[in-house]
């Protein structure tokens, strides 16, 4: 009774399920006649939803969810449940399901997009990695082809040209991150034709927590290279030969470096009788003193060091090998021209777009989750989505443990050592979730220790640890995890291919212990909801202790309790304790995603009217016409000269050119003055006052300076055999682009930036 009351009611805050579930019965009674049709019949059936347009009114909405059901039954062998359905209702609604950890919210979230599709929408499911995006795809395909839409995923791998082609798709499946990256490709095109992503229609998140909130403040970048600096391998040998204080002098404090008059004249001869000071040829000094610089006051293995072909600063005050930090270009280029190692790269980001931002350009949006109640104020502020509590196929049977709480870390390690001993002995498989990879690898050093084998994920190769997590039900087996590792991927009692199921239920099924509390109870619910799969046998238990940073920070005044001889704490008061610490770390990463959210909405605003004219002049060749106009006056013969095809082909490239240099440098400007600003926030000010004080004058003007700027590149044009050459007029563009993600640690208290992957990309010709 309690449960078909929950059933129907849901939870407060949640969208009403009772519509979906009230045509359930209508969706049954399809089935006997669907399953009478061939597969070419179901197909039809399918094609047929597509005549209407628009969102589904009742009658086709439960035929949809009767003619998927039958489709999955057959491409399959699986029947969707009930709640797969309803699932599937509100998905098609534009909500958030809430579906717990395997319940098949992959089955359900084809079903919607399929649904989407018939009726004509281009649907992107955006997973949390190239993994699952791909796995789901091929999962599902089976399916999608029976009902007759076409599905394609693109992964980090994927070429420009196979990403046009699965974009062209009724159904894409991709990363978010990789869906980021194309679109910021996008931005950059000078042909229409170039373009890879279509117009945003429908989004369909997976973990749909995970991407909208944890990761939402994380921005993807764009970075790329104009053109590599030149080695100047003979000005590096011409300094090698020159003697300290006979031909330069350094001075006390090693940051200045000079030619004396004998150092000049031994350049100048060198240099085959050169005038080092000559007003004509003003480019050769520069040259000398970079080399020089490089030579004499940047010193091997103090101030750098070369590895694998490399130059690498080190960071003084730290000792330390700075992996991103680099000279001034024309300094670095210097130095590896000292050292003879290749140049590198110059590199500038040329632009970026948040996990948020990139969401939010979809007109249509819905997704999955296991854990979405615990954000559904988050989800309506920020993306405008509701939440639906779908109920699980069969009730939730697992047992969640009151925490064990502990005085030490120490205290707290060794009580869980125990325990897992304890456990393991009865064969029962152990899941234990740990906070980070550093943390993983200490603890399964100590299990090893105490005779207690287990294996570790790191969240580092995604498809490895989906095979690897997906053993974590056998019998036996102690499995170290930390929080983002082996996502997706279902724990079956018994293994993977339930072999021994019988015989893992019999010890209680999956046994999940948290290695401390995280930052968010909608973590720890996700660690827990590893036990408990599909009404399967399990429990769930976290060890704490006071000293845990999320305690220690959040909750310092506390302290003083009852202990035992162990370590343990049984003064109940601490529970509450703990909960508030977990409750004032929620509290904080709100305050920060709204925070990143104000700053980046006037960001955002300033790069919509870059990009809504550089698309004016892409698409409409309002440059051209601009810029004819503009020119009219001074330039009028090189249209005689050339044609006019050609004058509007270097007119567009030039104004794109300036444009996205425009952008380009307005981003660093806007970069720094937000890096700058904590420090007059110390002044008591409002930073984001601050903030927009000076990033709205700076951004004055911007089209009209890039427009000033094109015409003025555009009146040194020279034609050449007909042509006009616009990179001889400096119009250079990136030659190589490079994408990564920013991952500010999303639960760091110091925000450390941990610059992910950094890989190459397409070149541009
Ligand atoms: P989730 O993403 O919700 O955690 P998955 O989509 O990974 O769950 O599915 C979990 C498991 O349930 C998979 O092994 C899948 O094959 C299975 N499954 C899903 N739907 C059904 C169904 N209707 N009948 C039987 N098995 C199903
Ligand atoms: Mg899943």
């Amino acid at each position: 009774m309690a449960e078909s009351v929950r059933r129907v009611l849901g939870k407060p805050g949640s969208v009403d399920v009772r519509p979906y579930t009230k045509l359930l019965k209508a969706i049954d009674e399809r089935e006997p006649a669907l399953r009478e049709l061939s597969d070419a019949e179901l197909t039809e059936r399918a094609a047929e939803l597509g005549n209407a347009e628009g969102p589904y009114d009742r009658a086709d909405l439960a035929e949809l969810c009767a003619v998927g059901r039958e489709a999955a039954r057959r491409a399959l062998g699986e029947r969707p449940f009930d709640v797969q359905l309803v699932g599937v209702m509100a998905l098609l609604d534009g909500h958030v399901a809430e579906m717990a950890t395997g319940e098949g919210k992959t089955l359900a979230g084809a079903l919607a997009a399929a649904g989407f599709a018939l009726r004509g929408r281009r649907v992107h499911v955006l997973s949390v990695n190239d993994y699952l995006a791909r796995r789901d795809a091929e999962w599902m395909r089976p399916l999608y082809d029976l009902l007759g839409v076409a599905v394609a995923w693109i992964g980090q791998e994927s070429t420009r040209e196979e990403r046009s082609v699965a974009y062209s798709a009724d159904i894409t499946y991709a990363s978010v991150s990789e869906l980021g990256f194309d679109v910021l490709r996008d931005r950059l095109v000078t042909d229409v034709a170039d373009r890879v992503v279509p117009e945003p229609d429908v989004a369909l998140i997976d973990e749909a927590d995970s991407v909208l909130v944890d990761e939402a403040r994380v921005p993807l970048v764009l970075a790329g290279a104009a053109e590599a600096a030149e080695a100047d391998l003979e000005m590096a040998e011409l300094v090698r030969s020159l003697r300290p204080r006979i031909h330069y002098e350094v001075d006390g404090e090693g940051r200045n470096v000079q030619l004396t008059e004998s150092g000049i004249d031994l350049v100048e001869r060198e240099l085959g009788g050169i005038d080092l000071y000559s007003e004509d040829d003003t480019s050769v000094l520069p040259r000398v003193n970079l080399a020089l610089h490089a030579h004499a006051l940047l010193q091997r293995d103090v101030h750098y060091v070369v590895r694998d072909g490399e130059v690498r600063l080190i960071n003084e005050s730290r000792g330390r090998i700075a992996l991103l930090q680099r000279w001034p270009d024309g300094l670095q280029a210097a130095v590896e021209a000292k050292e003879k190692v290749a140049v590198s790269e110059t590199g500038e980001i040329l632009d970026s777009i948040t996990v948020q931002a990139l969401v939010l350009r979809y007109p249509t949006r819905c997704g999955m989750t296991g854990t979405a109640m615990a954000v559904a104020e988050q989800l309506r502020e920020f993306y405008e989505l509701e939440v639906a509590v779908v109920p699980p196929n069969k009730p939730c049977v697992r047992v969640d443990e009151a925490d064990r709480l502990y005085a030490t870390p120490e205290d707290k390690e060794d009580a869980l050592i125990e325990e897992v001993a304890t456990v393991h002995a009865t064969g029962r498989p152990i899941l234990i979730g740990t906070q980070d990879v550093a943390e993983s690898e200490r603890l399964a050093k100590r299990l090893a220790d105490a005779g207690l084998e287990c294996v570790v994920l790191n969240a580092k190769n995604d498809a490895d640890e989906a095979a690897v997590i997906a053993e974590a039900g056998t019998y036996g087996a102690i499995t170290v995890s930390t929080q983002m590792a082996g996502r997706g991927t279902d724990i079956r009692l018994g293994g993977s291919d339930m072999a021994d199921r019988e015989r893992v239920v019999e010890t209680g099924g999956l046994y999940v212990m948290g290695y401390g509390r995280y930052p968010s109870s909608r973590l720890d619910d996700q660690l827990r909801g590893r036990a408990g799969r599909q009404g399967d046998p399990g429990s769930s238990i976290f060890f704490v202790s006071v000293e845990d940073d999320l305690i220690a920070a959040n909750a310092p005044e506390a302290r003083g309790a009852d202990v035992t001889a162990d370590g343990e704490i049984t003064d109940p008061a601490w529970r509450s304790t703990v909960n508030h610490a977990q409750r004032v770390a929620e509290g904080q990463l709100l305050e920060l995603h709204r925070n990143t959210w104000r700053y980046n909405q006037l960001i955002d605003v300033q790069r919509g009217v870059v990009l809504e004219h550089r698309q004016a002049v892409l698409a409409e060749g309002l440059g051209d016409r601009q810029l004819a106009v503009d020119c009219a006056g001074t330039h009028a013969d090189l249209v005689e000269e050339v044609g006019e095809e050609e004058v509007a082909r270097a007119a567009k490239l030039i104004t794109l050119y300036h444009l996205d240099r425009g952008w380009t440098d307005h981003n660093a400007f806007l970069a720094d003055l937000r890096e700058g600003i904590h420090l007059r926030f110390l002044g008591r000010r409002n930073p984001l006052d601050e903030f927009h004080r000076d990033a709205v004058p700076a951004f004055k003007g911007f089209l009209d300076e890039a427009r000033a700027r094109a015409a003025e590149t555009f009146e040194a044009l020279e034609p050449v055999d007909g042509r006009l050459d616009v990179a001889v007029a400096g119009v250079k563009r990136p030659h190589t682009t490079w994408t990564y993600m920013v991952h500010e640690h999303p639960f760091s208290t110091e925000f450390e930036t941990v610059v992910g992957r950094v890989r190459g990309a397409l070149s541009r010709g």
